[in-house]
Order: structure tokens, then C-alpha cells, then sequence
């Protein structure tokens, strides 16, 4: 069995094993037509209970045969420029370099003594990423497992230095979080997590394009200080999931300092425009948060997990900082021996910084940023081929590159049938693995929901795939009418 260990004598079989791996992905990449098979639960689930986990394969080849079936077949591949569906990217090659890098060394970045220059690796890009932001000089942050820890680690020290009450303590029930109806439901759970009262996320309206209207949030932050309550922070969203809307940051910034409120900015996915050569002023203002969640995973092309926190005041992540002996003891902050567990939720962590760091020395940001670049216009194309086609309603005109939209025949007037329509529609077309588009609700009705994230796909795609969508819905429709004669 110790051939199986990576070690200085089995370095042959790990160049052998890894390249297998790498061969087999290769190939499949090559060969994919679809981005899906269009396999069902009831079809795969019986090839995964087959294998019995008690008697091994004993043998690379074997069990990457296997995986074919189980996994390599029928997985959704993200590289495909006609899979359109969720937040999550097609990958670049220098960090996939990383990732096996990091995994076959096995860094541990909760302490310096498991992983040396790795500490500084993810030092250096977290100051880089706080200077993009132009948080100051006082900054830090740390990477984490994606934008959900990320906003809780946020909301854990907005909710440390909210005003403490005449005993010294918060009283967690008055603490209010503000956030838009679009916000991302981590907000929500965060504040469960944090044992903040079930009121504690007040909802702000958001305009016709999506974005948190001020005026609400102004109104809201009155009137619950007159009630005595504690505006504990504003969460602004740059780039929100569903629509990629861009909340006004300079604005919400302004009503942050005059309540006192912790400004947090969720930028997992607006973080592209960090890197943007022409659109980093639609997030102008985001120098202005306390803490901003960032997911190179979404829009920096990186493999998942690869995700940061970021604040403005080094000092404020203390709050997460708790010494074992064992690990961290209080002495190595005076050697300052760097422990990045110091700021961390997590204690063993991934080595994620290292894609990022291969990323940029290979490409440059101007690399990742002209490839977000490139699907935001894409998306700004596609807005103008679903507002000019009939068969179709579109939501709000794109700020990143998500595009919300409904087939919404002529012939149809009963929304509800609209609605089955166009539900019906995109599980057709995931079963059929031709395309995989996402969903939605706006306004109660269902919508379908393109995510752009991947510049090779064409506008010739987003037609192809409009036609395939109204095909589906039209043949719903039709079987509809046979079933009410
Ligand atoms: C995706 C997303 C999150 C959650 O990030 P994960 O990496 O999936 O945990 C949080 N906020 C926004 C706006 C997102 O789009």
C-alpha cells in the first residue's frame, strides 16, 4: 500500500497516475457536443450504488474506467459554451496548474508551520485584491471556501463592533441588518448563524433595474434608530445573483457613516470588474466598505474554491482570533510569526491563493479582466436580441453578464400557463443536454435566466438557444390544447 503514497520514491507512478487523469479529462473536453448528457437521477443513482466501496479496484486504470461511468460521462461541463445557467465559470489553465500543484503539496494555511511561503503567497494577493478595491493602507483580509463563509465572517465583525449596550454587551435582538430583496439568502442564514433575532434582516426594495433604492433604505435606517433599535450594517450588493444588478455604493456608503452601520459590499460576483479594462467604475464606491466579499471562483475564471474577505481594518478580524496552544499560541503574534488561522473561520485550510498567484503571473489581470470584459458585452448583445425579439420579455438591461428573461407567446394571455411554459421549457432543454439555462421568480412569474461566463460562447449560441427554448415551450403549449379538447 505505500506505493500509494506520494513520497520521493514513488515519484514515477504519481507522473503516471496524474497524467492518466489529466489525459482522460483532456480527451473528454475534446469530445464533449453538449454541455450535459441529459442523464437522470433514476439512470445514474444504480451505476453508484453497483460500486461496492469495500473491494477496491486496486489499479489507476480500473477505477478511471469506472469513473467514466459514474462521473466523467454525465457531468455538467462548464467549458461549453452553451451551458448559460448558474454562477459558475468555465476555468483558465494556470489555475488548474495550481490546484494540482497545492493538492499534490498539501499546504495547510492555518499556520506558518504548515506552509511557508504559501502564508506569504496568500498575504501578497489579499494586499493585492484590497489595493484593487482601494481600501487603504490599513486592510487585510483571508481567503476562504467561498462568498457564503465570506459574508458570514463580515457579518460576524459588523456584528462585534456594533455599539455594545450599557452592559457592555450588544443585545443581539436589536441589531438590524439592511439588505435588498435581492440580496443573497447567505445574509439571511448568516444572521441565523449569528443568533441575531428573526427580524433582523430588514428587506429594502429595490428599482425598476434591480438595485437597492436609497430612499427605502434612508427611511428604513430612521425609523428603526427612533425605535431604538441598532443599524448594525448595510450589506450592498455588487452584482446580485439573479440579476447582476449593481446596488448605488457611493450613496449607500453616505447613509453608512451618518447611522454608523458596517458597510459590507457582496461582490462575489461584481469582483470581476476588479480586474475590468473598461467597466471597474460601475462598482466606484466599493472603496468605501468596511468588508467585501470577493469570488475569484465566479468571475475571475478560477476553479472552485477560490473566494476572500476583505476589510478595511486589519484590527477587526481579532474578532475571529482564538489561541491553541497546540497550533497558534498567543507568544507567536509578539515573534510575529504570520498564522493566518488568526483571521480565519476555518482552521486547516486549502492553499486556494496559489491558482489565483499562477493566474496572474501567467496571464495578468488585464487577462482575467478582458475575459469578463468580453462576456459583459456579450450579455450587452444578447439584451438587444431579446429586446427585439417578440417572443420574448426581458427583465432589467445587464450591468455584468446575466440576462432574466420569458417566452411570453402572443396567443397566450393566462400567465400561470406562461409560467408552466416556460418551467416546462428549461427542463426540456436539460434533458435534452443541447443547452442549460437557469431559472427564476420576478414579480411571482417564472423566468429563465442566462448567466454569461464563458467567452467562448456567441451570440449565434444565445439565438440557437432562444430558438430551442420557444420550440419547448411552443411544444408544451400545443400538447396543452390537444389536453383541453
Ligand atoms: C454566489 C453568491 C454568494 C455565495 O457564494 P458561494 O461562493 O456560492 O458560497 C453570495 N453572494 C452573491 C451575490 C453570490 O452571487
Amino acid at each position: 500500500m505505500r506505493s500509494h503514497l506520494l513520497n520521493d520514491t514513488t515519484a514515477e507512478q504519481y507522473r503516471r497516475s496524474v497524467t492518466q487523469g489529466v489525459e482522460r479529462v483532456a480527451a473528454k473536453l475534446a469530445t464533449t457536443d453538449r454541455p450535459f448528457t441529459g442523464v437522470t437521477v433514476d439512470a445514474l443513482a444504480p451505476l453508484i450504488d453497483a460500486v461496492d466501496l469495500d473491494r477496491p479496484l486496486g489499479d489507476t486504470t480500473a477505477a478511471l474506467d469506472e469513473l467514466e461511468d459514474v462521473y466523467l460521462r454525465d457531468a455538467i461541463y462548464f467549458h461549453h459554451p452553451r451551458y448559460l445557467a448558474h454562477l459558475n465559470c468555465p476555468v483558465v489553465i494556470p489555475a488548474v496548474l495550481g490546484e494540482a500543484v497545492l493538492s499534490a503539496v498539501n499546504s495547510s494555511l492555518d499556520t506558518w508551520d504548515q506552509s511557508a511561503g504559501g502564508t506569504l503567497i496568500e498575504r501578497k494577493l489579499i494586499d493585492w485584491t484590497t489595493r484593487r478595491i482601494g481600501l487603504g493602507p490599513a486592510a487585510d483580509g483571508v481567503f476562504t471556501s467561498g462568498g457564503t463563509q465570506s459574508n458570514l465572517q463580515a457579518l460576524l465583525l459588523a456584528r462585534e463592533e456594533a455599539k455594545p449596550g450599557r452592559d457592555g454587551r450588544a443585545d443581539l435582538t436589536k441589531l438590524r441588518v439592511f439588505a435588498s430583496e435581492v440580496s443573497h439568502f447567505s445574509v439571511k442564514k448568516s444572521a441565523k448563524l449569528l443568533g441575531l433575532g428573526p427580524d433582523a434582516v430588514v428587506s429594502i426594495p429595490v428599482d425598476h433595474d434591480k438595485r437597492l433604492q436609497t430612499v427605502a433604505l434612508a427611511h428604513e435606517l430612521a425609523r428603526c434608530t427612533e425605535a431604538g433599535l441598532v443599524p448594525m450594517a448595510v450589506v450592498a450588493t455588487a452584482g446580485t445573483t439573479d440579476f447582476g444588478s449593481i446596488d448605488p455604493l457611493p450613496e449607500i456608503a453616505e447613509l453608512c457613516q451618518r447611522y454608523g452601520a458596517w458597510m459590507h459590499v457582496d461582490a462575489a460576483y461584481g469582483c470581476g470588474l476588479l480586474a475590468s479594462l473598461k467597466y471597474r467604475d460601475r462598482i466606484d464606491g466599493i472603496e468605501r466598505a468596511d468588508s467585501v466579499t470577493v469570488d475569484y471562483h465566479k468571475s475571475f475564471f478560477q476553479p472552485v474554491s477560490s473566494s476572500a474577505v476583505l476589510v478595511r481594518d486589519a484590527a477587526t478580524l481579532r474578532h475571529a482570533t482564538y489561541h491553541a496552544e497546540y497550533l497558534n499560541p498567543r507568544r507567536m503574534v509578539e515573534e510575529r510569526i504570520p498564522n493566518q488561522v488568526d483571521k480565519s473561520l476555518q482552521t486547516t485550510r486549502r492553499f486556494d491563493a496559489l491558482k489565483l498567484w499562477m493566474t496572474l503571473r501567467v496571464m495578468g489581470a488585464d487577462g482575467i479582466g478582458q475575459l469578463f470584459d468580453e462576456v459583459c458585452d456579450l450579455a450587452a448583445e444578447g439584451w438587444k436580441l431579446l429586446a427585439a425579439d417578440p417572443r420574448y420579455d426581458v427583465v432589467v438591461e445587464p450591468s455584468l453578464s446575466t440576462l432574466v428573461f420569458r417566452y411570453v407567446p402572443a396567443s397566450v394571455t393566462d400567465p400561470a400557463e406562461i409560467d408552466r411554459a416556460n418551467l416546462y421549457a428549461r427542463k426540456a432543454l436539460f434533458a435534452s443536454g443541447d443547452a442549460v439555462v437557469a431559472g427564476t421568480k420576478v414579480a411571482g412569474r417564472h423566468y429563465l435566466k442566462f448567466t454569461l461566463l464563458n467567452p467562448e460562447t456567441t451570440t449565434a449560441d444565445i439565438s440557437a438557444v432562444l430558438d430551442l427554448i420557444a420550440g419547448h415551450a411552443e411544444q408544451y403549449l400545443g400538447e396543452s390544447l390537444d389536453r383541453a379538447c
